[in-house]
Order: structure tokens, then sequence, then C-alpha cells
């Protein structure tokens, strides 16, 4: 049976601003069911690496914390640290950074709990006896919270192709060991004679695992935790993985856990995923590059599958924009994913969740009308 994904446009009138609206898009999609009197409610969002300007604006996240409120639940807004050594890699820059970017308290009117402590480590195991993992470590606080409303957004991605709810919810909620374990079979190579010796990559990896040798880079295997960002930052597509051996496993183990983040939160969760700013790559680079396509919407669901599914068809509809980093399959209807990561399969992502019977792949849109 298909899910239904509600859906509103970026268009506001006099009579219903754009943060009414999403009041409205919140309260058809089935809050009051997922959220109750006296929840610990978890916001899950992505703060923005330092630099990056492409995440949510936090007075969208302020609407969200006020309909939570508004059923007597007690939200707090969340994520977990990254792998690698940015602005989010430990509990205090990792707050600092969400302060730089807007996600004051006063600006979002509830505090932000990092979910897996300190230094990445605090975690629960979660049981779920599936293909690549027995058991999934999530950051604790996301398995103690109540109900999660989980706020994406939804942008391209060097490794699944599109990142949207499900990888928010997979990668986003893993604590360090988690993330780790999903990374693990991501080991990049250099392709010496590619290769220009710039030093970009050696001064973008946070492990410090490239050395640069006879103006040639080389990675040190031993210190490399495999997060990828060499290979988007090298000018000359010298930095390359097995990319049909590896992607595959990377998506599925991410997916294995956003199934055991979903443990336990059967229909005690939301998922919204805010389509603007849909920039090239992740919003963990300390920049990001024009938007590919025209800020199109905001989805909402209880489906994680479905809601993921009917945001890239809405993207992939579109025109691509000019001026842009796409160059290929600028048309209507053509696959903007596929054009900027040509070696990688976003459908993997979506099929192997299916498969795991986290939500559907079939949806149907209901768009709310734009008051006026
Ligand atoms: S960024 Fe690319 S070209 Fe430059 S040193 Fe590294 S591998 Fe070589
Ligand atoms: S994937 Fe690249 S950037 Fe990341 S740790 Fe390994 S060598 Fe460094």
């Amino acid at each position: 049976m298909a899910s239904t994904v509600y859906f509103i446009d970026f268009r506001a009138t006099p009579k219903e601003n754009l943060i009414a609206k999403i009041g409205r898009l919140i309260e058809k999609s089935g809050l009051k069911d997922v959220v109750h009197q006296r929840d610990i409610t978890a916001i899950k969002l992505h703060f923005g690496e330092l630099g990056n300007t492409a995440f949510i604006n936090p007075v969208f996240i302020r609407k969200i914390v006020t309909d939570v409120k508004s059923l007597g639940a007690i939200p707090f807004l969340t994520d977990a640290n990254t792998l690698y050594s940015g602005s989010r890699s430990d509990a205090p820059t990792h707050l600092l950074t969400a302060i730089h970017n807007g996600f004051d308290i006063s600006v979002v009117d509830a505090p932000i709990i990092i979910a897996d402590g300190l230094r990445g480590r605090t975690e629960k195991a979660i049981h779920i006896n599936k293909k690549h993992f027995n058991d999934v470590y999530i950051a604790s606080e996301i398995v103690n919270a109540d109900s999660i409303v989980s706020v994406a957004h939804f942008k391209s991605h060097e490794l699944s192709g599109f990142g949207g709810t499900l990888k928010n919810l997979g990668m986003g909620c893993a604590s360090r060991r988690g993330k780790l374990a999903q990374h693990s079979d991501v080991q990049p190579q250099i392709k010496l004679k590619k290769c220009i010796g710039c030093g970009e990559c050696a001064k973008h990896c946070s492990q410090q695992a490239i050395t640069l040798k006879d103006k040639k880079a080389y990675i040190d295997t031993k210190k490399c935790i495999g997060c990828g960002e060499c290979i988007l930052i090298c000018p000359n597509s010298a930095i390359q993985i097995s990319w049909s051996e590896t992607i595959p496993v990377f998506m599925e183990k991410m997916m294995e856990y956003t199934l055991g983040v979903l443990q336990g939160k059967k229909d005690h969760m939301l998922f919204i995923n805010f389509i603007n700013h849909v920039s090239p790559a992740c919003d963990c680079y300390p920049f990001n590059d024009s938007p590919i396509v025209r800020d199109i919407g905001i989805l909402a669901s209880t489906d994680p599958v479905a809601i993921d599914q009917a945001s890239v068809d809405l993207v992939n509809k579109e025109h691509g924009l000019p001026h842009t980093c796409l160059t290929k399959n600028i048309e209507p209807g053509t696959d903007k994913f596929n054009a900027l990561y040509p070696r990688v399969d976003w459908n993997i992502q979506l099929a192997y969740a299916e498969e795991l019977g986290i939500g559907t792949r079939s949806y149907e849109i209901e768009t709310l009308p734009v008051l006026s």
C-alpha cells in the first residue's frame, strides 16, 4: 500500500506566511499522533559544519519546537558527533558550531543535547541481526527519547547519491563506533598517474592520513577512517574507491543502522524533508556550492522510505539550474544525482530499506493548498 507524503511549496501569502504553513504541514502529517504529552522529544537535525550555509533555517526549526511543545511534550534539538575532526566532532565544539550557525536557545527555544556525549562514545547497542550487523551502535539520547521528529535537509551526497531522512537517521544517529562501522569498507586509493601533487587532499584530511612524496599523494591506510572527504576534494579525480563493491555495502550498512534507530519507536516518529538549497554535497563540508535545482518545498510523512523516494523524484522532475556544477541531466525528468555521482546508485538505499521493512517506496503526495 502506498504511504502518504504531505507537501507544501515555498509560496506564502498575507493570509499565511511560511512559518504558519509549516505548522499546517506537520499538523496534517500527524504530529499529534506520534508525540504525546510529557514525551521527551528529540528533534534530530544537522546543525551544519562551520562555513556551510545550506542547513535548515533555525527559524523553521523553532516552529517545529513550538508545535511539539503545544502538545505538552518536551523537545530538545540533537545530532551525534562526526567521525572526522571538523567543527562538530565533540560535544563542546558541536554546541558552539550549532550556536554560531544560529541554533541558539534564544532563536530555537529549545536546548541542544548532543546525543552521543562528549566524545561520541555514549551509545547503546541495538540488536538487529541483519546481513552486515548483529548489533548497531546508536547515540544514547536518541534511544532514550520517547519520540523523534527527524528534520532532514535533502541534498546530493557523494557516497549515497542523496542524503535525506534515511541518512539523517542511519548515519546521523550513529555513535562514533557506529559511524566507523558504516565507513569501514570505504578505502580510497590514489591513482598516481592522475595525481598532480597539489596537496589539497592532505590539507583536508582530518586524520593526517595523506602525505606527499615526490609530488604524489599517498594514503596511510592505518590512519584512514574512510570518511571519503578526500574523494570530493581532489580537483583531478585522482582519488578513487572501488565504487561497485564499496558503495552498495556502505548504503546497506547505513540502512541497517536506520533500522536500529527505528527499533522501539514505531508510531513515535515523524519525518520532515526540506528540499531547498539542494547542494551538490553533504552539509558536513565547510562550504556548499550553489543549489542544483530551485527550492521545491517541504515534505512530511510517517514513512521514512516514502518521503525520501518522493524527494528524489521531485528533485529529478526539476530543470537543473544554470551556473552550477550540474552540467549534465539538466532537463526535467533526468537524474540529477546520477549526473553528479555516476558511480553511486542511490536506488540501493531505498531498495534495501524497503527490503528491511523500514517503509515503502510506493507513495502518494498530498499537496496542501496555498491559502489566499
Ligand atoms: S588532491 Fe588529488 S591531485 Fe592533489 S595531491 Fe591529492 S590526489 Fe593528488
Ligand atoms: S577517506 Fe580520505 S580524507 Fe577521509 S580519512 Fe581517509 S584519506 Fe583522509
